[in-house]
């Protein structure tokens, strides 16, 4: 079997923390513990204005298994973060598959942890 990963698209991330949510229902992970962490990053726009930028990370920690349940048991045909992310930010697929998604999205990051 191809082995598996999830590509983020990390300019549409909003922040929402929805994936989280649904990691840790789905998984039924205890207060702390959760296979996707999303971390916000604040920066000023420049020297001469007050604005400042936000910009969102999601990262997936070493509780992260890709959903292995969910998928194998044929529940669903993606894992609950992907499935849930409403701006599309999470593709889940083969890896091969992913890298020439990558090609095409100028700040991915592949997440591929078995
Ligand atoms: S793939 Fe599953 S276990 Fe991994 S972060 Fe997403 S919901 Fe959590
Ligand atoms: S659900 Fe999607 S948009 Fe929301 S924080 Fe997670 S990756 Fe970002």
């Amino acid at each position: 079997m191809a082995k598996k990963g999830i590509l983020v698209d990390m300019n549409y991330c909003t922040g929402c923390h929805a994936c989280e949510v649904a990691c840790k229902q789905e998984n039924q992970f205890p207060v702390g513990i959760c296979g996707i962490k999303i971390h916000e990053l604040i920066m000023e726009e420049g020297l001469n204005t007050d604005r400042v930028h936000f910009d969102y990370y999601p990262h997936f920690t070493t509780h992260c298994n890709l959903c292995a349940s969910r998928i194998s048991s044929g529940e669903d045909t993606e894992p609950a973060c992907c499935k849930h992310c409403g701006t599309f930010s999470l593709h889940y697929g083969d890896i091969e598959d992913l890298v020439k998604m990558m090609e095409t999205m100028p700040r991915a990051v592949l997440h591929s942890p078995l």
